[in-house]
C-alpha cells in the first residue's frame, strides 16, 4: 500500500504517515489555548478574520517574541506550529504570473493560510450545535475528490449533481455514504447557486445548514458566505490543494474521514489528545 504522504500545490495537512490526524488535533489544541487563554470564540474568530483581510497590513505584523499585540502573539504561534504544512506557499507565489496574482486564491499568503486554518477550527467549533439542529442539512464536496480511474457517473439530481457510486475506492462515494448515514444531503458542488438556494428553501420554511469539502482558501470562502446568509456552516479542508485550478491537471486527494465523523457524530468537537505544541505558543 502507498503510504507516501499527499503533495499540495501550497499546502499539505498530511505528515510522514500520510495521516492528517496530528495537523486536525494540533489545530484543535491551539484552538483551544486561545479560548483559554480568555478570548471568547466570537471576539477571536472576529479578530482572525479581520487580521487575515488585507495582505499589506498583515505583513506589517512582527513576530518578534518582543511584540505583544494580540495580532503578533496570533501569528507568532500559528507560524511556529503550522509553517511545516505550507511549506510550498513562497515558491507558488513567486511563480504567479501578473494575471495569476489578482486571484485571491492563488495569491494566498503563507501568513493567510494559517489564519484561514484557526478560522475554520473556530467557526465549527462556533456553528456545530446550530448545523446539528438544522432539519435541511447539506453537504457541497468537490468534484476534484472523484475516482480519477473511474468515468464518473456523477448525475444531476436535485440541486446539483450527485455521486452514482459506480467505484468503491472513490472518496466522493465513500464520504456521500457516510453523509447519507447521518442525514446529511450530499452534493458535488458543480453549478448550484447557494444564495439561491438558501432563499428557496427559507421561502420553503426550511432550516438549512451547511457542510462543505474544499481546499483551505476555498473552504474559509464558502464558509463566509454561509456565514453572513445566517447558515449554519461546518467545514473540513481537503488534506491537500491538488486539482487543476492549482496544477493545470487533477492529482487524486483525500480528506480526513475521522475528523468528518467527529464533525457528523455526537462525539465532542475537541479531540481528545493534546499534542505537544512547538514551544509555542499562545501567550509568548
Ligand atoms: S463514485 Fe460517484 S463521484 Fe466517484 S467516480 Fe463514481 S459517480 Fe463519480
Amino acid at each position: 500500500m502507498d503510504t507516501a504522504p499527499l503533495i499540495g500545490k501550497t499546502y499539505s495537512l498530511q505528515d510522514a504517515t500520510a495521516s492528517s490526524d496530528a495537523y486536525f488535533e494540533r489545530i484543535g489544541s491551539i484552538a483551544g489555548s486561545f479560548l483559554d487563554h480568555g478570548e471568547s470564540l466570537t471576539k477571536l474568530l472576529s479578530i482572525v478574520q479581520r487580521t487575515s483581510q488585507n495582505k499589506r497590513r498583515l505583513n506589517r505584523f512582527s513576530l518578534a517574541s518582543t511584540e505583544s499585540s494580540v495580532e503578533s502573539v496570533l501569528l507568532r504561534a500559528l507560524s511556529k506550529n503550522f509553517s511545516e504544512y505550507t511549506t510550498k506557499v513562497e515558491t507558488h507565489l513567486r511563480d504567479l504570473s501578473l494575471l495569476q496574482a489578482w486571484d485571491k486564491g492563488l495569491a494566498t499568503s503563507e501568513r493567510q493560510y494559517h489564519l484561514y486554518m484557526l478560522e475554520i477550527e473556530l467557526i465549527n467549533r462556533s456553528s456545530i450545535h446550530a448545523f446539528r439542529s438544522t432539519t435541511t442539512r447539506l453537504a457541497f464536496l468537490p468534484h476534484c475528490l472523484h475516482d480519477l480511474n473511474a468515468d464518473c457517473r456523477r448525475i444531476v439530481r436535485g440541486d446539483d449533481y450527485m455521486c452514482k457510486g459506480c467505484s468503491e475506492e472513490c472518496e466522493v462515494n465513500v464520504v456521500s455514504k457516510m453523509l447519507r448515514r447521518h442525514g446529511v444531503k450530499p452534493y458535488i458542488w458543480m453549478t448550484a447557486n447557494l444564495k439561491s438556494l438558501f432563499n428557496r428553501l427559507r421561502k420553503e420554511g426550511k432550516q438549512v445548514g451547511v457542510l462543505g469539502i474544499a481546499c483551505i482558501p476555498e473552504l474559509v470562502n464558502g464558509m463566509r458566505m454561509c456565514m453572513r446568509a445566517g447558515v449554519p456552516v461546518v467545514g473540513v479542508p481537503l488534506d491537500a490543494n491538488r486539482c487543476a485550478r492549482w496544477w493545470g491537471e487533477f492529482h487524486p486527494n483525500s480528506v480526513n474521514v475521522r475528523v468528518l465523523e467527529n464533525l457528523l457524530g455526537d462525539e465532542t468537537l475537541v479531540l481528545p489528545r493534546r499534542p505537544k505544541l512547538m514551544n509555542a505558543g499562545v501567550g509568548q
